[in-house]
């Protein structure tokens, strides 16, 4: 009986038709995939991505080295040194941070009493050498002067929530 039926649904072509009637259902439903990376999908404001130093408005840099994010850091990848200003105030002269260490974990973002040290919304820095991924100060800097808007935006978003 099966096999007389399996003929007849061969005959009418029925596995075909019901193949091709699923394909014009899905090609004529929304997409579930993006054309990456001419498209791109929402993120969360709480997303950790790429590091970044940010400043003030007035352009001056917030870290006052405290090095809380050093000390916290569960993979030591935060390397500072400071040293006073001759105005008194204190700043870092060096701050890096070893890319290929971090578990981006966002501890150090935590510990920022400033919100100096963020986690921005950029996930798009792949590298060819390891070499590029030990970041220095003037990398973080420049992070930070690059995304400054959408992080505040990030960080305003969030705010409720902290
Ligand atoms: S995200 Fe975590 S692992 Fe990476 S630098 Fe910050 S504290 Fe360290
Ligand atoms: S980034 Fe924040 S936590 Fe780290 S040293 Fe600077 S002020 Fe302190």
């Amino acid at each position: 009986m099966s096999r007389i039926k399996q003929a007849i649904r061969g005959a009418l072509l029925m596995e075909f038709s019901s193949a091709f009637i699923l394909a014009v259902k899905y090609f004529f439903s929304p997409k579930v995939t993006i054309n990456y990376p001419f498209e791109k999908g929402p993120i969360s404001p709480r997303f950790r991505g790429e590091h970044a130093l940010r400043r003030y408005p007035s352009g001056e840099e917030r870290c006052i080295a405290c090095k809380l994010c050093e000390a916290i850091c569960p993979a030591q990848a935060i390397t500072i040194e400071a040293e006073p200003r001759p105005d008194g105030s204190r700043r870092t002269t060096i701050y890096d941070i070893d890319m290929v260490k971090c578990i981006y974990c966002g501890l150090c973002q935590e510990a920022c009493p400033v919100d100096a040290i963020v986690e921005g919304p950029n996930y798009e820095f792949a590298t060819e050498t390891r070499e590029e991924l030990y970041y220095n100060k003037e990398k973080l800097l420049a992070n930070g002067d690059r995304w400054e808007h959408q992080i505040a935006k990030n960080l305003a978003l969030d705010a409720p929530y902290r």
